[in-house]
């Protein structure tokens, strides 16, 4: 049977089963093996290689076929053309700025991202290569807009924010972005392709960490920019072959497998999490529930416009007490589970106190401390009931 190709006209979920998968050519086997080689055989005379290529199979670190077929069901997800995977979500970040910006260029990045991309953008890259940077409230278009300047070559947002779940408006920052003849990317890590897609928003890339929702079982690391092929075949030339970030084959084949049940897990994810912070919501303990679900919170009804069918399973909040309540409250937890990242098939909580550096850029009541939330898969009724008994423990319920 010849290579089997699923365009546009299948559903998501067809495209997350079968895009990337193929019958292998040597055994027949219905599922696409791991290559764990590091080298390919030379052609009879390999004097004209290019050793810094990335066609054809010739050393991993170049490109390797697992992280191909990977890229493949990536691409297809987002809706883009083309896709570079990476050994991490910060190695998407600092592969798509390492190429993409030069000395007296100027960023516009959100005041609330992943840290790693605020100190990548706004303590690296300006103060070793002199790049410009502007932290802007990026929930506010007009913001965006006053900051662009003539060399401004990248827009770069998160939405929702990491850790206080901001909502960002793709299309409008896109249009902003466009006008001033600069590049958008989005970093996507929190919603996850299932509930968003960037690119058909306008973005020019999108950034997400393979470590949390598409991986969605955390025994994996990865990340990928996903964009135009014009784009990326630069970037996989400068930031994948000469930084070196290149995802393992196991790796890449974790994550394949992981993708195949992203629609599945999101559905359930996108569910518990509206419910936990419903519920969450009506406590008398809880000083405050920061979810894009709920009507109530800032940014629903751009989240409404631009995240669909749910709005994932994250979500940040805090309690009505102090600093040590907040980690009692946490020890009491049974099944939820005390780590960081998020997007795990476990529900998995982190205390974020209140003496953060960027605690001035957060709104006020992220002030006293809070927590980042990961609603995982297990019952619903499972996750409300710890949450339920560990309140009563701290004396908030
Ligand atoms: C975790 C995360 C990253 C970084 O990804 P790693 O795989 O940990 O390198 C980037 N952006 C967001 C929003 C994240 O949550």
């Amino acid at each position: 049977m010849g290579k089997r190709t699923y365009g546009k006209e299948f559903g998501f979920m067809t495209r997350a089963v079968h895009t990337g998968n193929d019958v292998d050519a040597e055994t027949g086997a219905i599922r696409r093996p791991i290559t764990m080689a590091n080298s390919y055989e030379l052609p009879y005379d390999p004097s004209d290689i290019n050793w810094s290529g990335a066609g054809g199979n010739l050393y991993t670190r170049n490109g390797g076929s697992n992280q191909a077929y990977l890229q493949e069901k990536l691409a297809s997800l987002e809706g883009g053309e083309d896709c570079i995977a990476l050994a991490s979500g910060v190695a998407a970040l600092s592969g798509l700025f390492f190429a993409l910006l030069q000395s007296g260029d100027h960023v516009v990045f959100g005041s609330v991202t992943y840290i790693a991309a605020y100190r990548l953008l706004n303590e690296l890259f300006n103060n070793k290569f002199r790049v410009e940077t502007t932290l802007v409230d990026t929930t506010d278009p007009d913001a965006v807009r006053k900051a662009m300047r003539p060399n401004t070559k990248l827009v770069h947002i998160e939405t929702p924010g990491n850790p206080t779940m901001m909502i960002t408006d793709i299309a409008a920052i896109a249009e902003i972005a466009h006008e001033h003849g600069a590049l958008l990317s989005v970093d996507n890590t929190f919603a996850s392709p299932f509930n968003t897609r960037p690119i058909e928003l306008g973005a020019d890339f999108v950034i997400e960490s393979l470590t949390k929702y598409v991986n969605g079982h955390g025994d994996a690391m990865g990340g990928a920019i996903i964009g135009k092929k014009e784009h990326l075949d630069l970037i996989r030339a400068q930031s994948q072959i000469n930084l070196g970030g290149t995802i393992s084959p196991f790796n890449a084949w974790l994550i394949m497998r992981g993708a195949v049940t992203l629609p599945l897990r999101m559905r359930q994810h996108n569910e518990s999490a509206m419910k936990i912070a419903q519920w969450l919501a009506a406590q008398p303990g809880v000083r405050f529930v920061a979810y894009p679900g709920l009507p109530g919170c800032k940014g629903h009804e751009i989240a409404k416009k631009q995240m669909s069918p749910g709005f994932s399973g994250m979500m940040s909040f805090g309690l009505n007490a102090d600093h040590d309540t907040h980690n009692k409250f946490v020890s009491c937890l049974k099944v939820i589970t005390s780590a960081v990242s998020l997007g795990h098939d476990e529900s998995l909580i982190a205390f974020l106190g209140e003496d953060d550096e960027r605690q001035y850029l957060y709104p006020e009541e992220f002030h006293g401390g809070f927590f980042r939330f990961s609603v995982g898969l297990e019952d619903t009724e499972d996750l409300i009931e710890d949450i339920r008994q560990a309140l009563e423990k701290v004396g908030l319920a």
